[in-house]
């Protein structure tokens, strides 16, 4: 057949525009070849309404095998009783949950949206702000820690159903321990969306939400580095620290529920393919190597934190935890937005991206803030000495986010110095 030249032009230029660039979106990731080539394979042909071995459709046999070696790749990573890999997203596993253990209307905790929240945690343009009635907690303003005795004190007067630990921008460690207490205290499902740092725990480098969450959500494709996808998860539970031991019975019942909330729930068929290559992704996760590329994500990101710290930039929280790096513009450049700041980055082919910050006094649109993250870099070898310098090239953009000629000057300098760091073996 003819090459659709339209479309794989663009994926020619696509895959250009991420190799002479650096990406330093939190959010993304560079997959394996491995990965891609069983995303792009004849799994996608196969219809497999159901699960393995309960499908409702002949000829599974084979994709059954996959999609069970993903469960049981996934449950060893995190030390999980039970697993779902069908979400077709974040967002979908975590509707799925919400479909599981609430009715429409009920109320449910989750962090504010401009303190780091995601959408899918009481936006009112998501169906979780549209179907269920957000409660929500926050950071402390002088510390960008989450407030917990906020949270706690909104659960014990409110007494949500539902509490949602888990941030798509907060570079902190989160105290699952006394999360869990609040929600025992009245009686409320805690869940943890773990997206973000998935990849981090399953290195083992912070703590594991299973080990005190009811049920655990996430992406594949962020610091995990799989597929775009999302996975639910249950832990061994419920043998928390405070001996209030759910029965295996129980597991049983909640895993039915969320089976049943992810298809037929919420979605159809599953995309046999792209399960493949969360398997693939997850055989990866178990290697060793794994282990070292989280330790140098994790050294990257507080390097580069330290470098703009060093620089009079605020950093929000003082430093970070994990891969993310959320800076608050408004102490360094009190005139320059995140809409700006991002713009004049993607001119020089640095992908960051706008994001609210605590308090921010700007709107969604414009913001006082950018993200940064260290997942994807450091897929392409960078280390310490590289953050220092990829510091230096951010801040003389958005010293000058209007001058076109330091821009360019800035932008050659990115390409030329991604030459080093391989990306795509083709
Ligand atoms: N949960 C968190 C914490 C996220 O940050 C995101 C995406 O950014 C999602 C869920 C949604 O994932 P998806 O885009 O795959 O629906």
């Amino acid at each position: 057949m003819k090459r659709d030249n339209a479309i794989f032009d663009i994926i020619d230029e696509e895959r250009q525009r991420q190799m002479k660039g650096i990406e330093l979106i939190a959010s993304e990731n560079f997959v394996s070849e491995q990965v891609m080539q069983a995303m792009g394979s004849c799994l996608t042909n196969k219809y497999a309404e159901g699960y393995p071995g309960k499908r409702y459709y002949g000829g599974c046999e084979v994709v059954d095998k996959s999609e069970n070696i993903a469960i049981d790749r996934l449950k060893e990573i995190f030390g999980a009783e039970w697993a779902n890999v069908q979400p077709h997203s974040g967002a979908q596993a975590n509707m799925a949950v919400f479909m599981a253990v609430l009715n429409p209307g009920d109320k449910f905790l989750g962090l504010n949206l401009s303190h780091g929240g995601h959408l899918s945690h009481g936006s009112p343009v998501n169906f979780s702000g549209l179907m269920f009635k957000p409660l929500e907690y926050g950071v402390k303003e002088d510390t960008g820690y989450i407030d917990y005795d906020m949270m706690e004190e909104v659960a014990l007067r409110e007494r949500p159903k539902l509490i949602i630990g888990g941030a798509s921008a907060y570079s902190r460690e989160w105290d699952y321990a006394r999360m869990r207490k609040i929600a025992d205290e009245i009686g409320a499902i805690f869940m943890v969306d773990m997206a973000h740092p998935a990849g981090l725990i399953a290195a083992g480098l912070l703590e594991n939400p299973l080990k005190y969450a009811h049920i655990v959500t996430s992406t594949t494709h962020k610091t995990l580095r799989g597929p775009r996808g999302g996975i639910i998860l249950l832990g061994k539970d419920f043998d928390n620290p405070w001996g209030k031991t759910t029965p295996k019975g129980e597991i049983k019942k909640m895993s039915a529920l969320l089976d049943s909330a992810v298809f037929p729930g919420v979605q159809g068929g599953p995309l046999e393919h792209v399960i493949a290559a969360k398997a693939v992704s997850f055989g990866e996760v178990l290697q060793p190597e794994y282990k070292e590329y989280q330790k140098q994500v994790k050294k990257n990101a507080s390097v580069m934190a330290q470098a703009f710290m060093d620089k009079g930039y605020k950093i929000v929280s003082n430093g970070t935890d994990n891969h993310c790096i959320l800076i608050d513009l408004r102490t360094k450049f009190p005139d320059l937005t995140g809409k700006v700041a991002e713009k004049a980055l993607v001119q020089a082919d640095i992908t960051a991206n706008k994001n609210m910050v605590p308090f921010d006094s700007r709107s969604p649109f414009q913001t006082s803030g950018i993200r940064l993250g260290t997942p994807a870099i450091t897929t392409r070898g960078a280390k310490e000495d590289l953050m220092l310098e990829i510091v230096e090239m951010v801040d003389t953009v958005l010293a000058n986010p209007e001058n076109d000629n330091i821009i360019k000057s800035v932008r050659e300098k990115v390409n030329a110095t991604m030459k080093a760091y391989p990306l795509f073996a083709y």
